[in-house]
């Protein structure tokens, strides 16, 4: 009989679930996306049961041929609890996540993993080469920054399962800027998309560089203005989005050369929605570690590159996730 793995994915607007035969073969991917539902703190699984069910009956899909759900979701996650915690996007202090899913599918075993270190497992599956397995780091930058570790050839989980929240190192201490979780000078308050957009709603209230040229592409209604026009009118010579997108670029140069200083990475793998605009970011990024790495990193730099999996980059993992606790891969040791 053939097996299958589902995988989910959960993030602040959009869930996704996978099923697929358990060699993992990507052309026998089978997916539904749908909104991500926020009304009460158990809407979020009941959706990620409807569209197991709905995959489930339109494969033909017997449940007792599943060998196991991964299921990726944005953090904080309790992997003891089965549950996440203090998640700013999806509204609610605890959203349980394991409970429900077993009282569904009391036979199949459930791994959760947060969705940054899941993804690092899709990268790790479907796309790193062999010689960058053992080393790997994958970064989003999208709304937030995250990162998911592979060190040595094991995955970093931490004491609950939130190891390498990247996008909250502090780069600027003695910054005005608060970032969403409390601190003042994250990596993430800078260059995320949420951080390029008030990075520069502020600029532009001080009045200080001239954003005639962003004020032109949305005709002056500040609420207008996202990470996309800044990077826009960057491109078309906007001095005060230069200044912002200059700032992005260079405290993901920091936040980067961390990374590497802590992990020693082989490769750093990019993804997320802001890599859109991947030619004004990852370009200087790339151009900094070839020429003059050690203004950012004691260590030999990474590769850095981008991933090609785009928004499945999480859902992957999910599914790779399962693939690797059924078969006791070391790099989960
Ligand atoms: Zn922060």
């Amino acid at each position: 009989m053939e097996k299958y793995i589902v995988g989910v994915d959960i993030g602040g607007t959009w869930i996704r679930v996978a099923t697929c035969t358990s060699d993992l073969k990507e052309e026998n991917i089978k997916l539904k996306t749908t909104r991500t539902l926020k009304e009460n703190k158990f809407s979020i699984i009941h959706t990620v049961i409807q569209l197991m069910s709905e995959l489930l009956s339109e494969n033909g899909i017997d449940v007792n041929n599943i060998i196991g759900i991964g299921l990726a979701s944005a953090g904080p996650i309790d992997l003891e609890k089965g549950e996440l915690f203090n998640n700013v996007n999806l509204g609610f202090k605890v959203i349980p996540l394991r409970k429900p899913l077993e009282e569904k599918f009391p036979d199949i075993p459930i791994y959760l993993i947060n969705d940054c270190n899941g993804a690092v497992l899709g990268v790790h599956y479907f796309e790193a080469e062999e010689d960058e397995k053992d080393n790997l780091v994958y970064v989003t930058i999208s709304t937030g920054i995250g990162g998911g570790v592979i060190c040595n050839g094991h995955l970093m989980l931490g004491k609950e399962g939130n190891a390498a929240e990247v996008g909250h190192v502090i780069v600027e201490p003695r910054s005005k800027i608060t970032c969403n979780c409390g601190a003042h000078g994250c990596w993430e308050a800078y260059s995320s998309g949420t951080g390029v957009q008030l990075r520069a709603l502020e600029a532009i209230k001080e009045e200080k560089l001239n954003a005639e040229v962003l004020l032109g592409i949305v005709n002056n209604d500040l609420y207008k203005i996202t990470a996309k026009e800044v990077f826009q009118a960057a491109r078309e010579g906007d001095i005060l989005s230069q200044k912002v997108v200059d700032d992005c670029v260079f405290y993901t140069q920091i936040g980067t050369g961390a990374i590497n200083n802590f992990y020693d990475s082989t490769s750093i793998y990019f993804g997320g929605a802001m890599m859109k605009d991947k030619e004004q970011i990852i370009s200087p990024l790339i151009e900094q570690f070839k020429k003059n790495p050690i203004k950012f990193t004691i260590n030999h730099p990474p590769k850095i590159k981008m991933t090609v999996l785009g928004d499945e980059v999480g859902l992957r993992g999910a599914l790779a996730l399962v693939k690797y606790k059924t078969e006791n891969n070391p790099i989960l040791l």
